[in-house]
C-alpha cells in the first residue's frame, strides 16, 4: 500500500500528510549530521562493551544481596568507560533521577557543608530534596545550607555572582544540563566545560556535579569529558534506549561514586551488594540502542518544531538551533491548542492510544497539567511523550520516541487533531 494511504487509514488527512512531509523532506541535512552523531556514539558504547568483554553470562542477574554479580560489576565498567570516569554506580535500586541527585548529594554533603546552584533554580523536585520548600529528609534538615546564582538576563553564567557565592563552606556545586521546565536554553557540553574550569580555578577541590538528565548521547561528548566530577541521570530516559524498565546511574570519580554507593545501600556494604534480578539483559540491551534511540528522539523534536514554527508556534529551540538535550516545547498559545497537541500524541501510542487525556490538578502545581503517554514503561519519557500546564503561554514539554517514524507520526497526530479544531491552516 502507498505510505500515504496508510497514514490515511490511520487518521491523517491528505493536507496534513502533504504538509509535514514537504517539511520532513526539507530536514535531510539536518537529520544527516544526526545520524553521524548516533555513528559516534553507538561505536563509542560498543567500544566500551567490546573492551570490557561482555559475555552472555553477564545478562542473567543475581537474587538476595546480590554478591559477585558480575554482570552489574562489568555493566558498570562499561558506563564508567563511555563517560570516561573512575567509576559508575548503575543500579535498578536507583527508582529515577529524583532519587540519583539525592543519593549523590545527600552522600558527599556533610552538615555545614554548602551546596551551589550556579545555573538558576534546578529541576522542580530538586527543591524538596534541598529544603527550598522545607520538606522531610531534606539536606536543609541535616544543616546543609543551599545557595544559587541565577543566569544574568542574557542567559549567560553570572561568573561574577558565583565567585562571590563561593565561601569556605562550599562543597558541591550541581549544574542542571537540560532546562527541565524552565525557560532558559539547556547548556552545551562544552558551556558547561568553562563554567567547572572557571569555578575550579576558584575552589579545586569543589565537587561538580552535573544532573545529565536528557542530555546522554546528544552531543559526541559529556560533562564528565570536561571536568565533572559526578554525571547523574536516570535509565528511563536516554541511557535506558527505552528498553530500562527502571534505575539511574552515577558515574564520576571513584571516591565520590563509593559515597554515593554507601548511600544507595549502606555503610559498610557499598557497591558490593544489591541483586539485579532480570534487569541486567535490558540494561545492556537498552544502552546498546540507546545512540540510536536518542536520535531518533532529537529527529522527532526538530520535525516538531519545524512543523509548528512554521505555523506560526513559537518553539524552544527552534528547528535550526544546536540541540543538547531531546525536549522540544512549543508554545501553543491556547488551552484547546494545547489539549489538541496532546490528544494527538496520545491517540498516536503503542499502548493506551484509546485512552483521551483530560487535564487534572496534578499536586505542587498552581495550574492544570494535561500529560499524554502511552509507554512500555511506566513514565519513561524517552517514550514519546508530551506534558504541560494549563496556563499562559499554554506550552507543550514534549519528548522521547523510541523510532523517528513513531514520533513522526505522533506530531503528524498532534497537528491533525490541531487542523481537525480549525486551530491551525496550512499555507498553500
Ligand atoms: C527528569 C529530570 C530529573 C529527575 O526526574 P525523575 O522524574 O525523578 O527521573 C531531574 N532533572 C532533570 C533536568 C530532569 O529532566
Amino acid at each position: 500500500m502507498e505510505i500515504e494511504n496508510m497514514y490515511k487509514e490511520m487518521g491523517i488527512s491528505t493536507e496534513t500528510y502533504a504538509y509535514a512531509s514537504a517539511i520532513a523532506d526539507s530536514l535531510s541535512d539536518r537529520f544527516k549530521a544526526i545520524d553521524e552523531m548516533a555513528e559516534h556514539n553507538q561505536l563509542k558504547v560498543l567500544a566500551a562493551m567490546r573492551k570490557n568483554r561482555v559475555a552472555e553470562m553477564h545478562l542473567a542477574g543475581t537474587s538476595g544481596y546480590g554478591y559477585n554479580d558480575e554482570g552489574r560489576d562489568t555493566l558498570e565498567k562499561v558506563y564508567a568507560d563511555i563517560f570516561h570516569t573512575e567509576d559508575a554506580l548503575v543500579r535498578p535500586q536507583i527508582i529515577c533521577g529524583t532519587h540519583a541527585l539525592n543519593i549523590a548529594l545527600s552522600s558527599n554533603l556533610r552538615p555545614g557543608d554548602e551546596l551551589l546552584s550556579p545555573v538558576g533554580k534546578p529541576y522542580d523536585t530538586m527543591d524538596e530534596i534541598i529544603g527550598i520548600r522545607p520538606s522531610k529528609g531534606s539536606l536543609a534538615e541535616y544543616g546543609i545550607t543551599y545557595a544559587q546564582v541565577d543566569l544574568l538576563n542574557n542567559k549567560d553564567f553570572d561568573y561574577e555572582g558565583i565567585k562571590n557565592a563561593i565561601n569556605e563552606r562550599t562543597k558541591l556545586v550541581t549544574i542542571q544540563r537540560s532546562k527541565g521546565y524552565a525557560t532558559r536554553p539547556s547548556f552545551s557540553v562544552k558551556q558547561i566545560g568553562e563554567l567547572i574550569s572557571f569555578i575550579k580555578s576558584i575552589k579545586p577541590d569543589l565537587i561538580c556535579m552535573v544532573d545529565n538528565c536528557y542530555g546522554e548521547f546528544v552531543e559526541e561528548i559529556e560533562p564528565t569529558d570536561v571536568g565533572a566530577d559526578l554525571c547523574v541521570g536516570s535509565l528511563i530516559k536516554n541511557p535506558g534506549g527505552g528498553l530500562a524498565p527502571c534505575g539511574g546511574y552515577i558515574v564520576g570519580k571513584k571516591e565520590y561514586v563509593e559515597q554515593a554507593a554507601y548511600r544507595l545501600s549502606s555503610p559498610g556494604l557499598g557497591k558490593e551488594v544489591g541483586a539485579t534480578l532480570g534487569t541486567n539483559k535490558d540494561f545492556y540491551q537498552g544502552l546498546f540502542l540507546s545512540p540510536v534511540v536518542v536520535s531518533s528522539a532529537l529527529k522527532g523534536a526538530i520535525f516538531a518544531a519545524a512543523v509548528y514554527e512554521n505555523l506560526g508556534f513559537k518553539c524552544i529551540p527552534d528547528s535550526k538551533e544546536d540541540r543538547h538535550d531531546i525536549i522540544q516545547a512549543v508554545e501553543l498559545g491556547t488551552a484547546e491548542g494545547l489539549i489538541a497537541f496532546c490528544k494527538g500524541i496520545q491517540a498516536a501510542a503503542p499502548v493506551d492510544s484509546y485512552v483521551t487525556p483530560e487535564p487534572w490538578d496534578m499536586p505542587g502545581y498552581d495550574s492544570q497539567v494535561i500529560m499524554a503517554a502511552g509507554a512500555f514503561v511506566q513514565g519513561s519519557s524517552i517514550e514519546l511523550s508530551c506534558d504541560g500546564p494549563l496556563r499562559e503561554p499554554y506550552a507543550a514539554y514534549f519528548q522521547g520516541g523510541l523510532t523517528w517514524y513513531h514520533a513522526k507520526y505522533g506530531i503528524m497526530m498532534s497537528l491533525e487533531e490541531m487542523y481537525k479544531k480549525g486551530l491551525v491552516t496550512f499555507k498553500a
